[in-house]
């Protein structure tokens, strides 16, 4: 049995050779591990390595390699399970299954769409006719546009506003963070393209 796993939501920029996992064993652990942790997302690289990001924040497999990755269905060899990943894990719904009586929750930030525009205050837009306002690349609203930045980093850019029903589909690794124009077209800095939701 699997479970769901979320986009591997990372902080960091790079990662682009590795593909996002859309399941995962329910509990691993390294050879090492004293316990049981949940994955909350997993990507594979190019040389078949698997690392999981598991719900406490850690990374499990692959990236050495006297870490041999343990996965199970069920716990069954007695080791304890790591309170952290199991109640984010069942908070999130990952997980049926919490203690008896509870209702436990836990929403992960990072995949619900930001508050502001990622285009916002940015020169991702494409100027209108007369040259006040403009479309959002990040999603394509429009929007006034005027100087910022203060005299010593001038722009123009697009004002702050909320993301139009148009906003760019996430990118598994970066979301909506780092958006960008490669050679004309919106990106994320990690290349892959952005684009709206099919
Ligand atoms: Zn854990
Ligand atoms: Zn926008
Ligand atoms: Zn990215």
């Amino acid at each position: 049995m699997t479970v769901t796993l979320l986009p591997p939501i990372s902080y960091g920029v790079g990662r682009y050779d590795a593909d996002p996992l859309a399941e995962g064993p329910r509990y691993v652990r390294t050879g090492g591990m004293s316990r049981w942790h949940r994955p909350r997302s997993g990507v594979q690289y190019p040389d078949a390595r698997t690392v999981y990001t598991v719900w406490c924040g850690q990374h499990v497999g692959g990236l050495c390699r006297a870490a041999t990755t343990l996965t199970a269905d069920t716990v069954t060899d007695g080791l304890p399970v790591c309170a952290t990943c199991d109640g984010r894990a069942v908070g999130a719904g990952q997980e049926p299954d919490g203690p008896a009586g509870r209702t436990l929750t836990f929403g992960p930030r990072d995949i619900t769409p930001p508050r502001h525009c990622p285009g916002s205050r940015t020169p991702l837009f494409e100027a209108m006719p007369g040259n006040t306002t403009g479309r959002c690349l990040a999603c394509q609203d429009v929007h006034p546009t005027r100087a910022m930045g203060g005299p010593y980093a001038p722009r123009h850019a697009i004002t702050q506003h909320r993301p139009g029903a148009r906003l760019f589909a996430p990118c598994p690794f970066h979301a909506w963070r780092h958006p960008r124009l490669n050679e004309g077209r919106l990106a994320c800095v990690c290349g892959r393209p952005l684009t709206a939701p099919q």
